[in-house]
């Protein structure tokens, strides 16, 4: 399971990051996921839960925000959503064109796997309400 890997090293860089700050407890783990990284939001959550226990981690939960595909060509100068989106899930090695000329595009969104953002709750606050 490719996310299994994917996730431990998420969860790795996220207990780096806590490390840094007096953290009491996680409350939410942010991820950004975009649709290009083939990889299963299902299969992600389940990782999170099994490698964060025992961790700083356990009992918080993991939030995930897709990411759509967006592209810039070169020739043309466009910049969007790309054509034929669809497609590239059946294939190994994702093709995509550019919808105003059809020529090759860099990706510019969609191939995110990445932590934006972490809630905690911090040491020494006081609760309010
Ligand atoms: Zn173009």
């Amino acid at each position: 399971m490719h996310e299994v890997s994917i996730m431990s090293s998420i969860i790795d860089s996220v207990l780096e990051e806590l490390r840094k700050h007096q953290v009491e407890r996680v409350e939410e783990v942010y991820l950004t996921l975009g649709s290009l990284t083939f990889l299963g939001e299902e299969q992600l959550q389940f990782a999170y839960d099994v490698l964060s226990k025992g961790t700083q981690l356990e009992g918080s939960r993991l939030v995930i925000e897709k990411e759509d595909v967006e592209v810039r060509c070169r020739s043309c100068g466009y910049q969007g959503p790309a054509d034929h989106v669809e497609e590239i899930f059946h294939g190994l090695v994702p093709v995509l064109q550019c919808p105003e000329c059809g020529e090759d595009v860099e990706v510019t969104k969609g191939k995110s796997c990445t932590v934006r953002s972490i809630r905690v709750v911090e040491k020494d606050v006081s609760v309010q309400g």
